[in-house]
């Protein structure tokens, strides 16, 4: 008899175990999903004007060839089905004319009038302010002078790497309050593990010679920094076609939209639906927050003390995200041309972290190309930071003190869209380790039970869209299988190559 798993969620992370599962021809699933499409956080909405917005900015790249394949199949699938969305050319559904490629274009507002490239660590000698050019050399100097002394370069959390290997100039001008405005909760409360490819670190003779060269801004040779600076973006229907599309992929009758689960019975083995059904399996596959899922979800049992596991290691801790988009009819600012998003250091300045100018990933994100324009803000909240109220007055605000737009672009400012997710960023807070290494084997082990994805599993640096599909993969693997997981448990391995061996292909 196969084995039955019911995967709770489908988002990219419930629908990779289910493409992975249907893929292998293993019959006994079934994807419980609340809302009526699936997509999760990577869905897209058009507004009553027609601007589509994402939940915040996502720019999709790749560290999986499984993930390539797969997201190609649901952007064509995405336009099979809304074939009336597409421009004649576009009818024949070719498959790279489904996509728009981007050269990342990214940015930091960090004086109030002038742009920063990206990473701003490795471009700070392009401020306007010498004083700050001054203490981030300063810093950059104490640091590579205890370079091979170990005690200095002991780290103990976020706060202490940030000092460590960035220097207090570069700390205290940018990565203390830049990450404060991202993470809503002050670096010191945060662990360094997660690190990886997502922060880039400075080399100090590498940024003595491009400040002696000192290249035009555009030019700087750190801006091709990380693994995305290329990206594709759907040209239609935003970021969630892809995962609308892929679920499309999915057999209708091991799917149930529209339905929510309610309670699940660990021990017994058995979910509770909102239609009043209830559904055993052999293996969950779990992607809702792992906090709500193990306090809300999960009916009490004397196998699994829950409170005790909080008690020592904390509860996990996380940022809601707060979504604002402006669309314009009218000529965009010139300096806004060729940006693809930038970063807000400045708490007093604006009160957003993050700025995407949505228009120039597709021009489909707008209803009148070439005639209409949109920007969308990224405002995080938490119970640590200053309570934010009237978000899209104190955006407009934000963009008017950081000269970004001008008071004449507002008598054009046509569509206004505001979108929250209490679940935004999985912070990585200091005993977020500890916590997953005890509840994870407990519940797999113990409980058949895998939580994974972004909120599941709970670990930022592999919580992008691929990562999240192929935490669904590597379970689905697993259970049939038992081939190790290797981007839930070995985060740094996966980032730092792509996998081939793995293929997506439509039976
Ligand atoms: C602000 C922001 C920016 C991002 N930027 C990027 C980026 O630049 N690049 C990138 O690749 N990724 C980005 N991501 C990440 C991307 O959105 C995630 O990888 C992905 O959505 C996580 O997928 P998931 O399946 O783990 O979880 P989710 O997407 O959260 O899916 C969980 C699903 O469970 C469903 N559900 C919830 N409760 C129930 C219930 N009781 N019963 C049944 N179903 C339920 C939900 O409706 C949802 O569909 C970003 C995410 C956010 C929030």
């Amino acid at each position: 008899m196969e084995k039955k798993i019911v995967v709770i969620g489908g988002g990219p992370t419930g629908l990779g175990a289910c493409t992975r599962l249907q893929q292998l021809g293993h019959k006994n699933w079934l994807l419980i999903e609340k809302n009526d499409y699936t997509g999760g956080l990577a869905t897209s909405f058009p507004d009553p004007k027609g601007f589509w917005w994402d939940i915040g900015v996502h720019v999709t790249f790749s560290h999986y060839q499984y993930f390539t394949d797969l997201i190609d199949q649901g952007v064509l699938a995405y336009a099979k089905k809304h074939l009336e969305a597409l421009e004649e050319d576009d009818k024949d559904l070719k498959i790279e004319k489904l996509w728009c490629t981007h050269k990342r274009e990214c940015w930091a507002r960090f004086d109030p009038d002038s742009f920063l490239p990206y990473p701003f660590q490795n471009n700070f000698f392009y401020s306007k302010n010498t004083q700050v050019i001054k203490d981030c050399f300063d810093g950059l100097l104490e640091i590579y002078a205890n370079r091979t002394n170990p005690e200095f370069n002991q780290i103990k959390n976020f706060e202490d790497l940030i000092y460590k290997k960035f220097g207090k100039g570069l700390a205290e001008h940018f990565m203390i309050p830049y990450n404060l405005q991202v993470w809503g909760y002050p670096a010191k409360d945060m662990n360094h593990t997660w690190i990886g490819e997502r922060v880039a670190m400075v080399d100090v003779q590498k940024i003595l010679g491009e400040y002696i060269q000192k290249n035009e801004p555009k030019d700087s040779k750190s801006m091709n920094w990380g693994p995305n600076n290329t990206f594709r973006y759907p040209k239609y229907g935003g970021i969630g076609a892809i995962w609308k599309g892929v679920g499309y992929l999915l057999d209708e009758n091991n799917l149930m939209l529209k339905t929510e689960v309610t309670e699940i019975d660990i021990d017994k083995k058995e979910v509770k639906l909102s239609n009043g059904k209830s559904i055993s399996y052999d293996y969950l596959i779990n992607t809702l927050p792992i906090d709500l899922f193990l306090t809300k979800m999960i009916k009490k049992t004397q196998n699994l003390n829950v409170e005790d596991i909080f008690e020592r290691h904390q509860k996990p801790k996380h940022s809601k995200v707060n979504v604002i988009g402006l669309g314009f009819e009218c000529d965009m600012p010139e300096e806004l041309k060729n940006k693809s998003w930038m970063y807000f250091p400045n708490l007093e300045r604006s009160i957003f972290y993050r700025l995407t100018v949505l228009s120039n990933y597709s021009p489909y994100m707008v209803a009148k190309p070439g005639k209409q324009w949109s920007l969308m803000a990224e405002i995080c909240e938490t119970d640590y930071l200053p309570e934010r109220k009237n978000l899209i007055d104190e955006t407009i605000k934000g963009l008017l003190n950081e000269n970004i737009i001008e008071s004449k672009h507002l008598d054009h400012l046509i569509s206004k869209h505001e979108f929250s997710s209490e679940y935004g960023y999985p912070t990585p807070y200091l005993h977020r380790d500890d916590f997953l290494n005890e509840i994870e084997p407990i519940l797999r082990r113990k409980f058949s039970i895998y939580s994974r994805g972004r909120f599941g599993g709970w670990k930022y640096e592999v919580s992008n869209q691929d990562h999240s599909l192929m935490q669904g993969v590597e379970a689905a693997d697993n259970i049939l299988f038992g081939c190790e997981e290797q981007t839930f448990f070995y985060p740094d391995h996966v980032n730092g190559r792509k996998e081939q061996t793995r293929r997506f292909v439509l039976n």
